[in-house]
């Protein structure tokens, strides 16, 4: 068996990288051990890596089993570029071809062998594969055997056979998206032996979420297009219509575009996609068909310019930003009109049960859009998760970019409506009391004796939509999934009615979209205009190859080259992303264009590196922006709450800035924010219940101390066991 020096050792020298991200050296070892596993990982987690790694260290040959022939190539391309002997069988592929890699893998010449799941039922290939060295199955994108799932797929349901077929030989299954009970599905539909089960989380760090009124989207867009220049991005819309239109309108205002929809022919949709995925044009608009095809790890920012359905699409879409771990950003363009279309399409449907079923989940895509939470965490809420943080500190609402107000007087009419109607009727029934309509509906009830007839006459029936909408979001009123849904008030409803709680609403005069973004770390002029210089060489090279750009090397790996400018093939495996193979193959290469640089730019030998830009192995960027604000703060001499005040920002966030400092290896003494009893009370604690989840510990501590405290304290165990 493997020990853990010797996978970290083959983590370095095939990949280049120092540390493992979470959850994977865990999955590794359970691999290496021959176990079954199931594995929940958000998209740009790093679950090929998971079995790459011990698919080069056991004998044999991994088979992974991809749903998406399109891809296999980049796979495999990728896969090779990293010096893991790779190779995939498809029917797109020749005789011949296909011959020389059962060849290949007859003779254990493969480390990696990608799969359509529909090769499973040619028996020619099922004898190949039991006469040949299996190491273990790796089930790629696995939700797609799963009914519940979002995105199930007939040929998947081959993949049953697999265990009875191959009972020697280990399963693991990977996945982006699974409920907890599409989990038990795959688990069960695979037929899974005790398998190990990760559960990683769904949060996406370096996402920035927003969303935004939307009203003139079109040139909303384009607006946010001119403040991204250079970036790579997608726009969803929701029909072919929308995106030809605005395909056409971004034309006109001279944006390099290409559109993507099931109305194209295949061979558009192809050279559209290709040609994004080469960087030959920086941004498509396209309908969600526009999806699992796309494994470009930098694209900086995802758009929707329509309400998506559910939110689990919108996780899905927006998951396609920011792979490669850089700060990327989310904006939803939102307007109720768009969700009262759903609503009409949704009750089109003849099954009452599938009714209810799309409106519960259109109404907590609502709830995302419209409600003054954090972003953040209504979206892992929905996926089961709590977030335990008072702020996550990268959405519009945890920046205050989303200013509220004070609605409780407004509340309590509309709630106080609703308990004097009896709770029998609708939203629309509530705002004609409220504004004292004359309809015929009020007569025949004679709503207009309530006390709250007509209170709100002063404002727009709009207004007093958007009210209800949000009392929905905030759980003061409860929805009935029926298409004449009738509105009840909650505990929580009372509590504001009687004054007890109080309302907020978003503020909407306030001017949104403007705040400050987590952004790329600033590279100085000089190393900027190097660092273009290393992304057309990398062009250059990749188009000479033929693959994607990011096969060469990310740009994070290129932003590190461009900061440090290393002399020697050793400076250069130091940074994280050069493993040996790559080192070997353009080392030469780079270290040659760094030089010819600096011979012409003799001032840049002596610029130094930026601070927090060495100590990073990996995870969030060398230094966004935002963090950066913070630690020179810190470092000033301002105490974290000082900081909050000046930034606007809460304590909370500040200190999440702060911890993610030390972690990238800032030297900055937080214990003195911490009283010593404090600190050794919560300590004991963690040793007790573990640091990971901090809810549990302030729990413990019984009031004594909170999550800022909690967070500190974690934070200097974790720099002292590192150093
Ligand atoms: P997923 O398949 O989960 O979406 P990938 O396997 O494509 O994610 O990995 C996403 C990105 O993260 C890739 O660019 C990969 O090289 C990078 N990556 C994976 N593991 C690590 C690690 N331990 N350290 C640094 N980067 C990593
Ligand atoms: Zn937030």
């Amino acid at each position: 068996m493997e020990s853990a020096q010797g996978v970290k050792t083959a983590l370095k020298r095939i990949y280049g990288y120092e540390e493992f991200r979470p959850h994977q050296e865990e999955i590794v070892g359970h691999i290496l051990d021959g176990r079954d596993g199931f594995v929940v990982m958000p998209t740009g987690g790093g679950k090929s890596l998971c079995f790459q790694l011990p698919a080069h260290m056991k004998p044999g040959t991994c088979v992974v089993v991809s749903p998406l022939i399109s891809l296999m190539k980049d796979q495999v391309d990728a896969a090779a570029e990293t010096g893991l002997r790779a190779a995939c069988l498809n029917s797109t592929m020749s005789v011949g071809v296909q011959r020389d890699v059962l060849g290949a893998l007859r003779s254990s010449q493969l480390d990696l062998l990608y799969v359509a799941p529909e090769r499973f039922v040619v028996s020619d290939f099922v004898n190949s594969l039991q006469s040949a060295e299996v190491s273990f199955f790796a089930i790629d994108e696995a939700h797609c055997i799963s009914e519940w799932g979002h995105d199930f797929r007939p040929d998947y349901a081959e993949l049953s056979r697999l265990v009875p077929t191959f009972p020697g030989v280990a399963v693991t299954a990977f996945t982006a998206t699974a409920t907890p009970q599409v989990q038990r599905d795959i688990v069960a539909r695979l037929a899974l032996r005790r398998p190990f089960q990760v559960r990683a989380s769904f949060d996406r760090p370096n996402l920035f979420y927003s969303v935004i009124p939307k009203a003139r989207v079109e040139s909303q867009i384009l607006e946010f297009i001119h403040q991204h220049p250079e970036e790579s991005g997608i726009i969803y819309r929701a029909t072919r219509k929308a995106v030809d239109e605005t395909t056409e309108f971004l034309r006109m205002n001279h944006v390099n575009i290409a559109p993507y929809h099931a109305g194209l022919l295949d061979r558009d949709r192809a050279i559209n996609q290709e040609a994004f995925r080469r960087d030959d044009v920086r941004v498509v608009v396209a309908t969600v068909a526009f999806g699992m095809g796309i494994d470009k790890p930098n694209v900086r920012w995802v758009v929707h310019g329509d309400l998506p359905k559910n939110l689990e699409s919108y996780y899905q879409e927006t998951g396609r930003a920011g792979r490669d771990g850089d700060p990327a950003r989310c904006q939803l363009f939102f307007s109720p009109g768009d969700a009262a279309k759903i609503e009409y399409f949704i009750s089109q449907s003849s099954d009452m049960n599938e009714q209810k079923r799309l409106r519960s989940l259109l109404r907590a895509m609502m709830d995302y859009a419209r409600s003054n939470v954090c972003r953040r965490r209504t979206l892992l809420n929905y996926f089961g998760e709590e977030y335990e943080a008072d702020t996550c500190g990268t959405c519009d609402v945890c920046q205050g970019g989303v200013k509220t107000v004070d609605a409780s007087v407004d509340a309590q009419k509309i709630l106080s409506a609703a308990i004097r109607s009896g709770q029998k009727f609708g939203a629309g029934h509530l705002v004609d009391i409220v504004t004292g309509s004359r309809s015929e509906r009020i007569h025949r009830y004679q709503h207009e004796q309530l006390p709250t007839y007509g209170v709100g006459a002063d404002k727009p029936r709009k207004y007093w939509k958007q009210l209800v909408g949000e009392l929905e979001s905030q759980k003061c009123l409860r929805r009935t999934n029926d298409q004449y849904p009738t509105l009840s008030v909650t505990r929580l409803g009372k509590d504001v009615m009687k004054g007890e709680k109080e309302f907020r609403i978003l503020d909407v005069d306030v001017k949104r979209g403007t705040q400050a973004t987590p952004t790329m770390p600033v590279l100085n002029a000089g190393d900027a205009a190097l660092f273009e210089q290393l992304r057309d060489w990398r062009k250059k090279r990749a188009d000479e190859l033929d693959v994607p750009a990011y096969v060469v090397f990310g740009d994070r790996v290129l932003r590190h080259i461009a900061i440090t400018k290393p002399g020697t093939q050793d400076e250069l495996k130091r940074i994280s992303g050069v493993g040996e193979h790559k080192c070997a193959k353009f080392g030469q290469d780079l270290l040659n264009l760094v030089r010819a640089w600096l011979d012409t730019h003799p001032e840049a030998r002596t610029s130094l590196p930026q601070a927090g830009s060495t100590a990073t192995a990996e995870g969030w960027p060398l230094a966004a922006a935002t963090f950066q604000l913070t630690w020179q703060m810190f470092s000033n001499g301002m105490e974290p709450r000082e900081i909050a005040e000046k930034r606007e920002l809460a304590t909370g966030t500040i200190i999440s800035h702060l911890e993610k400092g030390v972690n990238q290896g800032c030297d900055f003494d937080l214990s003195k924010l911490v009283a010593p009893e404090v600190t050794s009370e919560v300590e004991s604690i963690m040793n007790k219940l573990g640091d990971e989840k901090l809810g549990p510990v302030v729990e413990m501590g019984n009031g004594r101390f909170g999550y800022e405290e909690a967070r500190i304290v974690r934070c200097l165990r974790n720099s002292v066991q590192a150093g």
